[in-house]
């Protein structure tokens, strides 16, 4: 058996790197090598001899999982679709923008939250992806979009906002958060790394205390009735129990307020009254507020609200002083957009099946 390095962070390498009797400054070495030069053949990493070139062949590899395809939408968003084997694929999806490029990266074949309006919850939940499948998201993603040693970097940011519950898959994703933060790696700053969770309160807690990182929160709702409808892990943990452990979270976070979520989806969640009960919810919680217009996808009931709630819904918040701002809906045409990300899971439930979105080979 050989071990895949490119999940192991610098720490694990040194430990790899001692059992091939190599010294530490080895695993720098390899994860520049890996992360920074996106190298996957021991032969090109020059500044090691032949000889340990060789042994590192024989004992490891360096894998990211199989891209089975790969759509650029009109607007430039791109999407991979990714094999994670035994008939399970997930999605990754670049956005890039004027002054920075973001990468959404997913932790889960499927999720278990079964949020109504979403339509990876809708395929039910395979299993947690490992640290290589996670941070191999983004060795691919940086490979494909050209990043060399001294290039400059299309990807700027990282978003745990697809496939999945990342605080479902806590030690994974938190693994492979440390490799996006790790200078010899990627270095990105904590405040362009968010995780999106849709609520998992002692999820919230344990990442403040492990691995600090800018926190985004699928609120959705103005109040209890109507979360637990859409987001059914509010059952377990309520609002109020949702917003302290927020608040507990900014004590130890790179940034000064939480993002939070908030899909508009006409008629059940967009009213000039919702908003005003949104507004006095959070106004204890150092926040911004981000619209999301609903993405539909096949066979779901909700629609999206129109561009005028939208406008309404986020005036009343802004007159109650909270900042809100309407995410910019990107690459639906090519099913990238929030919420449109299905894979190819295999439907355990059976209720939305969408063959359209099964690739063809
Ligand atoms: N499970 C995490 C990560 C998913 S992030 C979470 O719930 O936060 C994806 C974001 O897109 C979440 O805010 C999610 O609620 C939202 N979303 C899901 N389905 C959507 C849809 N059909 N249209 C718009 N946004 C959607």
């Amino acid at each position: 058996m050989t071990v895949n390095l490119i999940g192991l962070d610098q720490e694990a390498l040194r430990g790899f790197c001692a059992g091939l009797g190599e010294k530490p400054y080895r695993a720098r070495q390899l994860l520049r090598w890996i992360h920074h030069a996106g190298v996957d053949d021991f032969s090109a990493m020059t500044d090691m001899s032949r000889v340990l070139r060789e042994r590192l062949a024989q004992s490891a590899s360096i894998g990211a999982p199989r891209v089975l395809h790969d759509t650029t939408a009109a607007d430039g968003t791109r999407k991979w679709l990714l094999d994670v084997g035994t008939g399970n694929a997930i999605e990754t999806v670049f956005i890039p923008e004027t002054n920075r490029g973001t990468l959404c990266i997913s932790s889960q074949a499927g999720c278990a939250l079964e949020c109504s309006f979403c339509s990876t919850g809708k395929q039910g939940f395979n299993r947690n992806l490992t640290v290589e499948e996670i941070i191999g998201q983004l060795w691919l993603a940086n490979r494909s979009l050209g990043r060399g040693v001294t290039e400059e970097r299309p990807i700027s940011n990282v978003v745990m906002m697809g496939m999945g519950e990342p605080l479902a898959n806590f030690e994974n994703v938190v693994a492979a958060m440390r490799l996006m933060l790790d200078d010899s790696a990627y270095g990105l700053s904590r405040r362009r790394v968010t995780l999106s969770t849709a609520g998992l309160v002692p999820g919230i807690d344990r990442l403040g205390d492990a691995c600090p990182v800018a926190l985004a929160v699928s609120l959705h709702a103005p109040n209890d009735a109507l979360r637990d409808e859409l987001v059914p892990i509010n059952r377990k943990y309520p609002i109020r129990e949702l917003l302290a452990a927020c608040l507990r979270y900014l004590s130890k976070a790179p940034r000064d307020f939480v993002t939070f979520e908030y899909v508009m989806l006409e008629g059940v969640n967009d009213s000039a009254d919702q908003a005003r009960e949104l507004a006095a919810l959070v106004r204890e919680v150092p926040c911004k507020i981000n619209l999301i217009p609903f993405n539909p996808f096949p066979g779901v009931g909700y629609r999206r609200s129109g561009p005028e709630a939208i406008a309404r819904f986020r005036d009343v918040l802004m007159q109650a002083g909270l900042v809100a701002t309407v995410r910019k809906t990107r690459g639906d045409d090519i099913a990238a957009a929030c919420g449109q990300l299905a894979g190819r899971v295999q439907d355990r439930t059976r209720r939305t099946r969408s063959p359209q979105q099964e690739p063809s080979r």
